[in-house]
């Protein structure tokens, strides 16, 4: 990783991946989202209008001086990560939405009450100045779901290059 900055830092992008998903809005979606929220390590965040699913985990090649260990080898998203704008000192990122509980999210629905029925599917432009560590565009394997009939995020074989 490029920059002093990291000198100073525990390596905070080293410890979460983010992917995104689709826009909820009938009552059903907002009702994935709530049981996503249960789970430890869980949160969801909306920017630029777009919707995240953020999980917390370390990566298995962060060493214990918060330096990679396989640098020379490291992924193409860890190559492209630099400290301008990084998670070291971006704050709360211009977040619109951020979902840390079942408990945030009801407080949402409060306000903005889901729909009766689902529109059509949203297209989504690609972002230009990305802060987050996460995959821009959703490449979900086909018709993989969990035990509920929900599809699962997987990410396709080497979508990070
Ligand atoms: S969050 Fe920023 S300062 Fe910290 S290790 Fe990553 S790039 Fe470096
Ligand atoms: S491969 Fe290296 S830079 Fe990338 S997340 Fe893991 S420890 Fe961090």
């Amino acid at each position: 990783m490029p920059g002093i900055l990291c000198e100073h830092c525990t390596a905070a992008c080293c410890r979460y991946i983010a992917l995104p998903l689709d826009e909820p809005q009938t009552a059903s979606d907002f009702d994935d989202i709530r049981w996503y929220l249960l789970h430890e390590g869980i949160q969801v965040f909306v920017e630029d209008g777009d919707w995240y699913i953020l999980i917390s985990t370390t990566c298995r090649h962060l060493r214990s001086d918060h330096r990679c260990g396989i640098y020379e080898t490291r992924p193409r998203i860890c190559r492209e990560y630099s400290t301008e704008n990084c998670d070291y000192h971006s704050g709360d990122y211009g977040w619109q939405q951020h979902f840390a509980t079942p408990e945030h999210l009801d407080e949402y629905l409060a306000k903005h009450p889901p729909r009766a029925k689902r529109r059509g599917r949203s297209t989504r432009g690609r972002r230009k100045n990305l802060h987050r560590r996460r995959i821009e565009a959703p490449r979900y394997a086909d018709a993989v779901t969990d035990v509920r009939g929900v599809p699962l995020p997987l990410l396709m074989p080497g979508l990070r290059g």
